[in-house]
């Protein structure tokens, strides 16, 4: 089976972040990287957005094309920030149209205290962040690992 290689972006909020949580995730297959189970994968990538609007979106994924990857990642952070990215969609759309790449939201599972926090604001109600959200959400367990 042919490896996969993925990038991730992530929200420039979060740009001092070692990584460490995703690198876990991709190890272990959790959250949105559970889709790789019985796939071999290279994290070709890393890098953040740019800050709100977002400019690294317009050229970190020709980067990431020149080398091999084909799947990108917008990181947990997009999701669990206070507010969730606003650009999310229009990101996903131009990324596919642009360059031809598999959009994926989301990395590891979401905390258990950012999931809390957001079930309170109800911050993932709208038909989109439901959808966005369907692969890091995972289960209780899964989320206090993630704490
Ligand atoms: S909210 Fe969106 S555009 Fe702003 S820094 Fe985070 S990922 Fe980038």
């Amino acid at each position: 089976m042919e490896k996969i290689k993925l990038g991730i972006i992530i929200c420039d909020r979060y740009r001092t972040c070692a990584g460490g949580k995703c690198l876990r995730a991709l190890k272990n297959r959790e959250g949105a990287f559970a889709v790789y189970k019985d796939q071999e994968v290279e994290l070709a990538a890393y890098t953040t957005c740019g800050g709100c609007p977002g400019g690294n979106i317009e050229y970190a994924p020709e980067e990431m094309v020149k080398n091999g990857v084909t799947h990108v990642h917008f990181a947990t952070g997009f999701l669990v920030g206070y507010p969730p990215c606003p650009y999310m969609d229009y990101f996903e759309k131009f990324i596919t149209e642009k360059y031809g790449l598999k959009v994926i939201f989301g990395t590891h599972p979401i905390p258990q205290k950012y999931y809390l926090q957001h079930v309170a604001l109800k911050t993932w109600n709208s038909k989109f962040l439901i959808k966005a959200t369907e692969n890091t959400i995972c289960n209780e367990n899964i989320r206090l690992n993630y704490d």
